[in-house]
């Protein structure tokens, strides 16, 4: 398997996809089910969340990512939350991924939450090094409506350089309806000196309510054509999720035209959606 750095230098628009690790008793076989269905569809590499509160989560990340690298030869990226983490833990957590083979880590900081112990990184860019020292292709998380708690855009992207500054070598993006607004953010990157591949991730919207769940979480900004969607299909949810779908798709071939460096995609497990746009950014290309 490949790090990501390599991947962008040898493939033109890498394609690569978000799971998260199945909770459950049944997780490992849920795991192997999405991961038999994604593989297929040859992504670039696929990243798998992480999730930090209690119940042994956190090392559900590690086990799909080295099933998928065992199994399906795809390249992973474990995506990693460093508040509440000391310097000795995230030493730890860096073997244990090593030792699994795993070369890609999507530095994080983690939603805020009070009641996470005090630990030795504030921000995701104070883990990067550490990471880095470690021999990781290191990766962090990019907004192109800047980050929820953070009001003014371009001090934003001075924190996203920063993360480069760090040792990251690849940004992922948050979510986003609107195209525009992308587009912009990669030029207010390129104006700060961002040169690293960013990587847009992508998001079909399934129901009303993880719509308005997405959208308070991570303020992305909903385009009146989406809310014209929402309202047209309100009581008919298979037509609404068929329009999410077709949306995010004609959204990644807008993307995939307009030069980005890569396209990632949000599959909430689903190897249908994968699927679907997977077809569609061929279709472009
Ligand atoms: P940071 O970069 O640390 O930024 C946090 C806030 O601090 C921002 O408001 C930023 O503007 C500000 N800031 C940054 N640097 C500085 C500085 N030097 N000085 C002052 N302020 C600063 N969460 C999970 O729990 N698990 C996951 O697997 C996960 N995957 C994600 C994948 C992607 C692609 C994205 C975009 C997000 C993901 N998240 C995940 C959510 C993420 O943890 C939250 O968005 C979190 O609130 C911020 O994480 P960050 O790494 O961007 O934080």
């Amino acid at each position: 398997t490949k790090t990501v750095s390599q991947i962008f230098a040898t493939q033109k628009l890498p394609v690569s996809f978000e799971i998260f690790p199945p909770k459950g008793d049944l997780s490992q076989e849920e795991a192997q089910q999405v991961a038999s269905q994604l593989a297929p569809l040859d992504p670039a590499f696929i990243s798998v969340t992480y999730s930090a509160g209690g119940s042994g989560n956190s090392s559900r990340t590690l086990e799909v990512a080295r099933l998928i690298q065992r199994d399906y030869d795809v390249s992973t990226v474990a995506h990693l939350t460093c508040q509440g983490l000391t310097r000795q833990s995230l030493a730890k957590k860096s073997a244990r991924l090593k030792e699994a083979g795993i070369k890609n880590v999507l530095a994080l900081r983690g939603d805020p939450n009070p009641e996470a112990a005090p630990g030795d990184f504030e921000y995701a860019s104070d883990m990067i090094p550490q990471l880095v020292e470690g021999g990781f292709c290191v990766g962090a998380a990019a907004y192109p409506e800047g980050h929820i708690s953070c009001l003014d855009p371009d001090i934003d992207v001075a924190y996203l350089r920063g993360k480069q500054d760090a040792g990251a070598s690849f940004l992922v993006t948050q979510l986003f309806f609107d195209n525009q607004l992308a587009y912009r953010f990669r030029e207010r990157c390129h104006k700060a000196g961002i040169t690293v591949p960013i990587t847009f991730g992508v998001m079909p919207f399934l129901s009303k309510s993880q719509v308005s769940r997405m959208i308070f979480m991570c303020g992305a900004s909903l385009p009146s054509a989406v809310v014209k969607l929402l309202a047209r299909y309100e009581d008919d949810p298979e037509s609404l999720r068929a329009a999410g779908i077709e949306y995010a798709c004609a959204q990644l071939q807008d993307l995939a035209t307009h030069g980005v460096d890569g396209l990632h995609i949000y599959t909430m497990n689903r190897p249908q959606v994968a699927a679907a746009a997977v077809a569609a950014i061929r279709e472009v290309l």
